[in-house]
């Protein structure tokens, strides 16, 4: 028998009606180009959706096509968040940090029709235009350079609001983001909008980042990498003030509004925040962060250093861990019930774990003999299912990525408690295989970087006659500091197996960075492939 309940669509629609109807005065608050603020309200960006959608109907925009965005993080961009899954077409945000070769790839591959694009992206877009078919391209502060372009600002101002929302199918794409994956052609991962929907609601709750009305959210990640993490879209849905920085992610600029709009939740990526406390030590000026809950910390791993660090400013880490092919969120490191009275080290050593998963995500994680014990000791592949995982990829079933029974590989080599917490190690390709044992690079850098003297760390693997491979440290050191390879190395003992303490230190001035700001590992295996540790 099956029960009587509706069989409501969970749409985009649904989040946008909300919005415009209970949180018309709630506002979008906008760093522009320039550093100069400007906000409007939830009403003014329903208004400006609903034209931006008679705009893409007009322009032919049929029910699944791809309308590309080339955008930084601002209200703009938040109106084609709506307007393009309104109209029953994909918002495909592009990566504006990729190399153009890989853009036009991109491009091609989900075969866009129209890409909205800032004015400031114009240039990159001019070298990647040559090698794709874009039927329209729309310019946000257009000046008229871009020949043939329709200019965002007067395209909306001459529509007239779409009156009418189309019908949608819960099940229908309304999002598409490409995997930064440093091997391989990028992957296309759409998202559709009833994830999208019940991925909103799992952000809101309480143990995950538990956003509501009267929050202030401040997005320090950018709109390209995973839906924004999906806060956009949650904060619609709830009525949160949203506080978007357009493309000033440096630290002084993030903390200016974190004090000047009295943000009470942020969200970016661990050398953000690194960043951010390091301004913070320098002592130059104080800033009121009173009003801020918590940050969520995510993307990679933020050493346990660093949660206490920032604790030590106000600033409350909440570790999560997600992947764009998750949506992203997919566990959340919040203190269990059982814990709230534990010692302040077991806490953070808790806090500083991925954590348990989100309701209806499933974790588990394997080894090629089978599923491994939840004895947070021993390693297998991170393995996982839910209503906002991927089931494939655009134009690939990614067979290779999925398990018999239907769970996603993440590629990600974790450790589970027999609380359910999981403990990211390491990404399969970098964690290090010494003589058949597995060390974790992630355990030994998040250490070194509790160091005082280490500013960033890094550890890769470096081919070994003997051992097959052995742990190289790659350090940055803070400005001014000083320590040698056996002081790091005498720093370690005392946390880890000896033959986990990398065999040789390597000091250098900057870590490279991923398009998202992670560390880029693949350019330090690339930079020391003849190197050499002696047998
Ligand atoms: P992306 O899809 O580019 O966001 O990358 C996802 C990958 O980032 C995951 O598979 C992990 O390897 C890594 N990652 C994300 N969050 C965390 C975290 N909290 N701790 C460690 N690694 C993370």
């Amino acid at each position: 028998m099956n029960g009587q309940m509706m069989d409501f669509p969970l749409t985009i629609t649904s989040i946008f009606r909300r919005a415009e109807t209970f949180f018309r005065a709630r506002e979008v608050v906008t760093r522009r180009p320039d550093k100069t603020i400007t906000r409007y309200r939830f009403g003014d960006f329903a208004d400006r959706t609903r034209r931006l959608l008679r705009v893409l109907q007009d322009l032919g925009v049929q029910r699944g096509d791809r309308v590309a965005t080339l955008a930084w993080t601002h209200a703009h961009h938040l109106e084609a968040y709506f307007a393009v899954p309104l109209a029953g077409a994909v918002l495909h945000t592009l990566n504006l940090r990729l190399h153009p070769d890989d853009l036009a790839y991109i491009i091609n591959h989900a075969e866009d029709r129209v890409l909205i694009v800032d004015a400031s992206l114009v240039p990159l877009l001019e070298r990647i235009r040559p090698n794709v078919k874009l039927e329209t391209v729309i310019v946000i502060g257009h000046d008229g350079t871009v020949k043939d372009a329709v200019d965002y600002e007067s395209a909306i101002a001459n529509a007239e609001p779409a009156t009418d929302l189309p019908d949608l199918d819960e099940r229908a794409a309304a999002a598409m983001c490409y995997t930064t994956g440093t091997t391989g052609k990028p992957k296309g991962v759409l998202y559709s909008h009833r994830s999208i929907a019940l991925h909103s609601l799992a952000i809101c709750l309480p143990d995950a980042l538990g956003i509501g009305e009267c929050d202030a959210v401040l997005p320090a990640v950018p709109m390209f990498h995973a839906n924004g993490w999906g806060l956009p879209y949650s904060c619609a849905m709830v009525g949160a003030k949203l506080v978007l920085p357009g493309s000033h992610l440096d630290p002084v600029s993030v903390l200016e509004l974190l004090e000047g709009e009295r943000v009470t939740v942020a969200g970016g990526v661990p050398t953000i925040w690194m960043s951010i406390l390091q301004t913070l030590e320098s002592g130059q000026r104080s800033y009121d962060l009173s009003a801020l809950r918590h940050v969520l910390v995510g993307g990679s791993a933020p050493p346990a250093s660093l949660i206490r660090a920032l604790d030590k400013h106000g600033i409350k880490v909440l570790h999560a861990w997600g992947m764009t092919e998750t949506s992203p969120l997919g566990t959340v490191a919040r203190v269990p019930a059982a814990l709230v009275n534990a010692s302040e080290e077991e806490q953070y050593r808790c806090r500083s774990k991925q954590g348990r998963p989100t309701p209806f995500v499933e974790i588990r994680a394997a080894k090629v003999e089978g599923l491994v014990p939840w004895d947070g000791q021993t390693m297998g592949e991170l393995e996982v299912r839910g209503p906002w995982v991927t089931s494939g990829y655009f134009k690939d079933d990614g067979a290779d990525r999925f398990t018999a029974d239907g769970w996603f590989k993440t590629g990600d080599i974790a450790t589970i408690d027999e609380s359910g917490t999981m403990e990211i190690q390491d990404r399969s390709k970098d964690l290090i295989k010494s003589g058949g044992e597995w060390i974790s690079s992630v355990a030994l850098e998040n250490c070194l970087m509790g160091h005082p003297a280490v500013a960033e760390a890094a550890v890769i693997a470096i081919a070994h006659a003997k051992w097959a491979e052995r742990p190289l440290a790659v350090v940055v050191l803070k400005p001014g500091a000083s320590a040698t390879a056996d002081d790091l190395r005498a720093f370690l003992a005392p946390q880890f197996p000896k033959f986990w303490l990398p065999d040789a230190f390597e000091f250098i001035d900057a870590i490279p960075r991923t398009s998202v700001g992670k560390f880029l590992k693949s350019a330090l295996r690339e930079r020391y492939k003849t190197y050499r540790i002696e047998a």
